[in-house]
This record gives C-alpha cells, structure tokens and sequence, in this order.
C-alpha cells in the first residue's frame, strides 16, 4: 500500500472499541476490522490493520 500509516491506540480508543478512519470518519469497531480488514464507511476503500506490539 502506497500511504501507509502507522497511529498508536490510547486508552481513549479502548474506551470506544474502535477508531474513527483518517480518511472518511466513519466509526470502525476493533471487531470489525479485524473480520474485515477496512472501513466500514459506504465507498470508503480505505484499509484498516490493527497490530500488537510485544516487548520484553
Ligand atoms: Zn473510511
């Protein structure tokens, strides 16, 4: 994907179980983008990735 973005979730987003897409706004649940894998917004074809960081 050419504009990959990388945003680090805060206990704000935990609170919500989701995030808003950077392009269009609409409201995506964590559950859906991980079923999904993109925006829930209508004819938004933006991608949505969510990855767990592990350190030691
Ligand atoms: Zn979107």
């Amino acid at each position: 994907m050419a504009g990959e973005q990388r945003v680090r979730l805060n206990e704000i987003d935990a609170m919500e179980m989701g995030i808003r897409c950077p392009n269009c706004k609409t409201y995506t649940s964590f559950g859906d983008i991980l079923a999904t894998g993109q925006c829930r917004g209508v004819e938004c074809t933006t991608g949505l990735e969510l990855e767990l960081v592990i350190s030691e």
